[in-house]
């Protein structure tokens, strides 16, 4: 008999236990008739920034609208330089372009993928007005040395948090360390909705004010605007369903740790792989799962033949992205970055996947090298 096909991600045991829970907060919603911008969202923001350790959150659209009203919030615009990874998804790029603010791009740390803050401070200008630190595949940052860094030139830190709710840094939550913090619900993050979703955390009140405002037009109060905004509201679905989800997050995220332990177990010593590496400061909550080989697309390949779905992230870097073309980054400017795109390989991870599971994917790359 064939054995079971093993996908990227399947959200059946995370959804199956509080289904019916989901169902009721679904038909509260549909007959309070009210639809956007009311209690399940108040509710929401109000669990969600307890949950974060902050004490303002405000919910939005999506993650790429959380990230660009965030840096508009801290008054990022035309003339900035704000310092970004370039080892990151697109939507954090696209962010900063949306305001005008220029894009000072640096490498990761070959281990953690993340951010190297020894390649910030020579980058830091007299235009410098951001740092843009992205917790990428659930790790956190440096951020002990990317707050001294912001400290020293007084600079303002705006975390990208899409993938790593719950995730801590010396036990401080990421999406509070900086000024104004974005994260993204898409369905597939850790904390996903059902379908687009985002939030902008933060202690500081002035920039949940411009949030809230900026959201919803830039209306100060009804139909008064004092921005030229956006419209770009969590809505009440997303709220009910969010606030649900994100009472199991601590127990999901607990999940993709223990199984994160069985893969490092069970790889360890394989091939060429290098395995993903754990900061000990660092709370890891394992939104990806992320291995490198040379030989990442054959591995690829042949994970597939045996029924098992990997993905990339990402192939291309944002800098040789066509639509920066403009900006004439070369292909070899930023060569960790590169060398990550084309060794990069995520194995399937998600709360719920079995131990049994998890064996089966380690047996079918071991046999591969
Ligand atoms: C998912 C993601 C985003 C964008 O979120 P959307 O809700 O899809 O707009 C931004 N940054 C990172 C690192 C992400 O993983």
């Amino acid at each position: 008999m064939p054995e079971e096909s093993i996908p990227f991600l399947s959200l059946v045991s995370q959804h199956q236990p509080i289904g019916r829970e989901v169902e009721e907060a679904l038909m509260r919603v549909y007959t309070s008739h009210w639809y956007v911008l009311g209690h399940e969202v108040d509710a929401f923001e109000k669990e969600y920034a307890a949950h974060n350790g902050v004490n303002f959150c405000v919910g939005v659209g999506n993650g790429l609208d959380a990230l660009t009203i965030s840096l508009l919030a801290c008054g990022v615009g035309a003339g900035d330089e704000v310092i970004v990874p370039a080892h990151t998804y697109l939507a954090t790029w696209l962010a900063v372009s949306k305001t005008g603010a220029t894009l000072i791009p640096v490498e990761p740390d070959e281990f953690t993928c993340n951010v190297a803050p020894a390649g910030i401070e020579p980058r830091i200008t007299a235009r410098t007005k951001a740092i843009l630190p992205v917790h990428l595949y659930g790790q956190a940052c440096d951020m002990t040395a990317i707050a001294s860094l912001a400290d020293k030139y007084n600079l303002a830190i705006i975390e990208d948090n899409a993938q790593a709710h719950g995730s801590m840094w010396l036990k401080t939550k990421t999406g509070s360390w900086g000024k104004a913090n974005a994260t993204s619900f898409y369905p597939t993050k850790n904390l996903g909705a059902m379908g687009d979703g985002g939030a902008i955390t933060t202690d500081n009140e002035a920039v949940a004010r411009f949030a809230k405002q900026y959201r919803n037009y830039g209306f100060e109060v009804k139909n008064m605007a004092i921005h030229q905004g956006v419209n770009s509201r969590l809505d009440e679905l997303q709220a009910a369903v969010l606030r649900i989800k994100l009472r199991q997050l601590d127990l999901w995220n607990d999940q993709r740790r223990q199984l994160a332990v069985l893969y490092l177990e069970q790889l360890k010593d394989t091939g060429d792989i290098i395995l993903p590496l754990s900061d000990k400061e660092a709370y890891h909550v394992y939104h990806l799962f992320v291995i490198r080989t040379q030989h990442r697309d054959a591995l690829k390949a042949h994970l597939a033949k045996k029924g098992i779905e990997t993905m990339i992230h990402y192939p291309v870097p944002p800098h040789l992205q066509k639509c920066y073309e403009h900006l004439s980054f070369r292909k070899g400017e930023f060569p960790l970055t590169e060398k990550i795109a084309e060794t990069a390989l995520s194995l399937p991870l998600w709360p719920g996947m079995t131990p049994s599971q998890v064996a089966r994917v380690c047996d079918a790359v071991r046999s591969f090298f």
